[in-house]
């Protein structure tokens, strides 16, 4: 990368090993991104709708194609076991199919006034170039749910993947290259100087968007950066998501669901259960049949066989995570499995269930982001609502129940931008994904996905 200041090395946390060391880019570096994406947009913009739709949908045939290298380069640099990266990328890839049926699907309105003494146009145009910021924990997801709606909308694009997990985004930009998509139109930047490098992007005129993907402290940072230049931003936030378990649950159900909720990604998800919140009458059953599920875990190197929790993704991680286990069993909690870190090499933290979490416990207001269930119980279904809903978060509630009132009671109750009932994985490409209260605003896939890179234009032509 001309400009660069030098390189920085990216690691695999399994092993700690460097992998490979890569450009380390300079403010100026990424203002020199922003101007290839600016310069392209007029053409992308212009360049017609099923065009775009082919690259896209190329993008993912070739996706399809690489889906094993895309694996196994995620679970080198963020440690996944290699059976959930080959499920990131095909869900990863949903997006680019998904946008790329969209693409020819950009709609207005035409019709008279209320008066009849005009004609109203409403169209819906591009936004213009992007800013994108992701995460380490989802490096292909994070990019593929932003990067393709922006494409099909006709925007340009400036991505700055975490430097913890840069080189599945590099891969993917080169994929997209491949797919046909002109130059200037995806421009990547890694840098170990986030802040430094996305302040001057967003500060300047030319920008029209930035989407987040992160913690909740730096994207309150981001809106206000971007409130400078009345940016449009989409915020996709941390989260601490409720799992309820009523009386009347399918404990099977539920005990499923909450592996799945609590161990996909190492714990490392934003939509990661982090609350269970069980009745009295089940919670013990319901602990016990967890626990004999997560001392059977296999951990290790995600690479390897059956693996099923890999490494955290840094020492900073680990530390934490011991910090919030610690707390909480000081505060009355029992350990039902695991509950330490693991000697390295490698950051690794042993799956971990514990029960009787007290009320004011750190690890029910934090993202634990880290193979630890901790249980809390309930005695009645308002206790169990004023618990889920006492969080500034708002991201994703699961909540499992056999009766049909309840669950359509607790649809409407709880404080989430999205649920699941009976189920604890609720991602879809042709879902809208996202949050409310300061788990975020705006929403990823779906058919509300183009919009947040559409402005809609409205146009008064006099009837004759
Ligand atoms: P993070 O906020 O530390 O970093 C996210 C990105 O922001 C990285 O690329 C990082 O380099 C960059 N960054 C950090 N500080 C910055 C600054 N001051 N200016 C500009 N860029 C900056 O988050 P993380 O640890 O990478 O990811 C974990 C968090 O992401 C969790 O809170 C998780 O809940 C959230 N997350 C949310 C969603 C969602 O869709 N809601 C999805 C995945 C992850």
């Amino acid at each position: 990368m001309p400009g660069g200041a030098g390189t920085f090395p990216v690691y695999d946390p399994a092993t700690g090993d460097v992998l490979v060391e890569i450009a380390d880019a300079t403010p100026e570096d990424g203002i020199r991104a922003l101007d290839a994406a600016v310069a392209a947009q007029a053409e992308w913009a212009a360049t017609p709708p099923r065009k775009r739709s082919d690259i896209l949908r190329r993008a993912f045939d070739l996706l399809q194609e690489r889906a094993d290298e895309f694996a196994l380069l995620m679970t080198l640099e963020m440690g996944k076991p290699l059976a959930e990266a080959r499920g990131e990328v095909t869900y990863g890839g949903e997006f680019l199919r998904w946008f790329s049926e969209e693409a020819v699907r950009i709609a207005g309105r035409y019709g008279s006034n209320p008066e009849g003494t005009g004609r109203m146009l409403i169209s819906q145009l591009p936004v213009g170039p992007c800013f994108f910021i992701t995460p380490w924990n989802f490096p292909l997801a994070m990019a593929t749910r932003k990067i393709a709606p922006a494409l099909a909308a006709g925007c340009t694009v400036v991505v700055k993947p975490a430097e913890l997990t840069p080189l599945t985004t590099l891969a993917f930009v080169q994929l997209l290259e491949d797919a046909g998509l002109p130059a200037g139109v995806v421009n990547v930047i890694t840098t170990t100087h986030s802040q430094s490098v996305s302040a001057p992007i967003i500060a300047d005129p030319r920008l029209r968007k930035l989407s987040f993907t992160g913690s909740t402290p730096v994207g309150k940072k981001l809106i206000a950066q971007a409130a400078e230049g009345v940016l449009r931003v989409s915020m996709e936030l941390g989260g601490n998501a409720p799992f309820v378990v009523f009386d009347d649950a399918d404990l099977d159900k539920a005990v499923d669901g909450a592996m799945a909720a609590k161990f996909r990604n190492i714990g490392q998800a934003c939509t990661a259960a982090n609350r269970f919140i069980v009745h009295e009458a089940v919670a013990e059953d319901f602990a016990a049949r967890i626990a004999e599920r997560v001392k059977s875990m296999k951990v290790g190197r995600g690479t390897e066989d059956g693996v099923q929790i890999g490494p955290l993704i840094d020492e900073k991680a680990v530390s934490n995570t011991t910090a919030l286990v610690d707390d909480a069993v000081e505060r009355g909690a029992s350990v039902l499995a695991g509950g330490a870190a693991i000697e390295g090499p490698g950051t690794f933290f042993e799956p971990t269930v514990i029960s009787g979490v007290a009320p004011g416990s750190d690890i029910l207001s934090q993202e634990i982001f880290a193979p630890v269930l901790a249980i809390a119980t309930f005695a009645d279904e308002d206790e169990a609502v004023r618990l889920a809903n006492d969080t500034e978060y708002g991201l994703v509630s699961y909540v499992f129940t056999e009766g049909l009132e309840r669950g359509l009671r607790m649809v409407e109750r709880l404080e989430t931008g999205m649920m699941g009932l009976n189920v604890g994985v609720v991602s879809n490409a042709a879902a809208p994904f996202g949050g409310v209260k300061q788990s975020g605003v705006g929403r990823e896939g779906g058919l509300e996905g183009i919009h947040e890179y559409l402005s809609t234009k409205y146009t008064l032509i006099p009837a004759s």
